[in-house]
């Protein structure tokens, strides 16, 4: 007898005819799509390869990548940009623990993303009996994920699941891990029971709207500044509701800094924006308004030298999590809701007749914005064979004023630090990185999902070495052809291409590759075009080109050896040793 297909369409259930069965399998397959989930990134294998099967059959869009890490990147980067959880599928034991770094990537990056793992049989593992992959998941992952559930009936498929989307989405977005053993799978039961045991989750994320207190204490603080500043975080771009934000940026009238992910809100090139004066603005502001943003170490906790002088600067934050509040500096004004409330609340509150703040303050800072630019512009126009990192990514700048929709994908050292500030994002959830933790290896699974979720040309900015975590993907790219071009900057190294080894010995440096290295002949061995670079001309023709053709293209950008610095911008995260200096006269080239 043919198990009931259960699913027609998503967001509607089915009629089943009477009689007919379902099998856990299906009810999975339906309970995720009545939820309007209808991506899976997933490496197939055991137990779950039929389920990857019966999904695509069932109309679902499932990928299936070279590895867990990169099916997981994908699903967390496709929850950022569609406020959906993503979903990445894997096998048990080594492959759950290889999308397990991703579902740890989502939660820190608070990305609403599932990721459901098949498991080994229950009375096997829990006996410790030595199991095919055995391996007590669940437990494993709680730790590292905002919540974890087994199911162990097919009858409560809809429950799990309902309760795995509402976890990831609501108040701050994370990761759930969702533990599926094989024999659920395969579990049968009556069609139309199945179908009434499903859950449509209703409002999964509820609008958070703060108190009206809250609101005019953040207004008093902020009409007291002399000097504000907006940070703007990767919280604001995922909240999805850019014109309030942009509404709001506009008629405070303060200058802001984008973190790197909540760049292009509004679009780089604003007279508000203030990247260019970021280290003027951090130090001689007297209020920072953070939207979206934390106060971690991507921002040195709101304290030190770049900071100005200790305690001189009152703090307002706008975030969904009540105890983000003070975890770095007094919070002297929290407002505790969802952007699009809190933003609209705010805006309702100051009304028409809000004072921008003074010429003296947003004059300084525009001044330094276009000092700092200016003095840059010729930098990014030299055609220097070899590259530099200016010149490469000068000619990238430009591919991408010209082509706003393209987006970025970007990771590496010195390709990740230069990029961010040198190519301007024009339009929001443009670019994608490396995110909260600065993970290696992001960049192939970012690049396929911004492709999937939106049809968008993708341009990935790679660093080498970064590339090399994941550069396996780009048969993933090829096999689904996406229009995703590659730029490896290939400076032949980790940082740099000119390490040595400080024996003298016959090994090479621990951070130096094989020289010369053909990146572009890999992408040719999947039937992708390669092309290779060496001038800043003839990277932008072969990315204009990629552009035209929306063909997968990687293209090898030669970059000069000793362009790169050690750690690109974070090298004071090293820690120092105090007697390198003296036993190895190289060391000093180093810092
Ligand atoms: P960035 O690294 O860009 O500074 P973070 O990841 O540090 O951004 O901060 C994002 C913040 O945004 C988190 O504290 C998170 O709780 C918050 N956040 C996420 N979604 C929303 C939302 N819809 N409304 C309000 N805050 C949100
Ligand atoms: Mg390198």
């Amino acid at each position: 007898m043919a198990v009931a297909t259960a699913t027609t369409s998503s967001n509607e259930k089915a009629s089943v005819a009477p009689g007919s069965q379902t099998d856990g399998f299906h009810l999975l397959i339906d309970a995720l799509r009545l939820n309007g989930i209808e991506t899976i990134y997933n490496v197939p294998g055991i137990p779950i390869t039929d389920l990857g099967r019966y999904a695509q059959a069932q109309g679902m869009r499932v990928l299936s990548f070279r590895h867990e890490q990169h099916a997981g990147y994908a699903a967390a980067a496709a929850g950022f940009l569609t406020k959906k959880p993503g979903v990445c599928m894997t096998v048990s034991a080594p492959g759950f623990l290889n999308g397990l770094t991703a579902l740890a990537h989502a939660t820190t990056n608070c990305w609403p993303m599932i990721l459901i793992s098949g498991s080994s049989e229950r009375e096997i593992v829990d006996l410790q009996r030595g199991d095919y992959e055995e391996m007590d998941q669940l437990a494993i992952a709680r730790p590292h994920c905002k919540a974890a559930y087994r199911i162990l009936h097919a009858e409560d498929i809809g429950l799990g699941v309902a309760r795995a989307i509402r976890a990831a989405l609501t108040g701050r977005p994370g990761g759930v891990y969702l533990d599926v053993p094989g024999a659920l799978l395969g579990q049968v039961m009556d069609a139309a029971e199945g179908q009434k045991s499903l859950i449509e989750v209703v409002d999964p994320s509820p609008a958070s709207v703060p108190g009206p207190d809250a609101v005019s204490r953040a207004v008093e603080v902020l009409k007291s500044a002399k000097k504000p500043l907006i940070i703007l975080g990767k919280g604001a771009a995922y909240a999805q509701c850019d014109d309030k934000v942009r509404q709001l940026v506009e008629t405070l009238g303060f200058p802001y800094l984008p973190m790197s992910m909540a760049k292009g809100l509004l679009p780089d090139t604003h007279p508000q924006c203030s990247s260019a004066a970021r280290s003027l603005v951090l130090k001689d502001s007297d209020c920072v308004f953070l939207i979206g943003a934390r106060l971690n170490w991507l921002l040195s906790h709101g304290q030190g030298k770049s900071w100005g002088e200790k305690g001189a600067k009152k703090f307002v934050q706008i975030d969904i999590e009540p105890s983000e509040m003070d975890s770095n500096q007094k919070i002297s004004a929290p407002l505790i809701g969802d952007i699009e409330s809190c933003a609209t609340a705010l805006l309702d509150a100051i009304g028409d007749n809000w004072q921008k703040p003074s010429e003296e303050w947003t004059g300084a800072v525009r001044d330094k914005v276009e000092g700092n630019i200016a003095k840059m512009a010729p930098r990014l126009q030299n055609n220097n064979v070899p590259m530099n990192y200016q010149g490469a990514l000068g000619a990238l700048k430009r591919a991408i004023a010209e082509n706003p929709d393209t987006i970025v994908v970007n990771e590496g050292a010195n390709a990740l630090d230069q990029a961010r500030s040198i190519v301007d994002i024009h339009k929001p959830r443009k670019r994608l990185d490396v995110g909260t933790w600065g993970i290696m290896g992001i960049g192939m699974g970012s690049a396929v999902a911004a492709a999937v979720e939106t049809g968008n040309q993708v341009l990935a900015i790679e660093g080498d070495s970064a590339f090399g975590f994941c550069g396996m993907e780009i048969e993933t790219v090829c096999r689904y052809n996406l229009p995703v071009c590659i730029v490896i900057m290939n400076n032949n190294g980790i940082y740099r291409g000119d390490g040595e080894n400080w024996s003298g010995g016959e090994d090479p440096a621990t951070t130096v590759f094989v020289e010369d290295s053909r990146y572009d002949m890999m992408m040719q061995a999947f039937g992708g075009v390669g092309v290779h670079v060496t001038s800043p001309d003839e990277l932008k023709q072969a990315v204009d080109a990629a552009f035209a053709s929306r063909k997968p293209t990687l293209i090898n950008a030669v970059i000069d050896p000793a362009a790169g610095k050690e750690s690109g911008n974070i090298g004071n995260l090293n820690p120092s040793s105090v007697v390198a200096q003296e036993r190895y006269p190289q060391a000093k080239k180093i810092k």
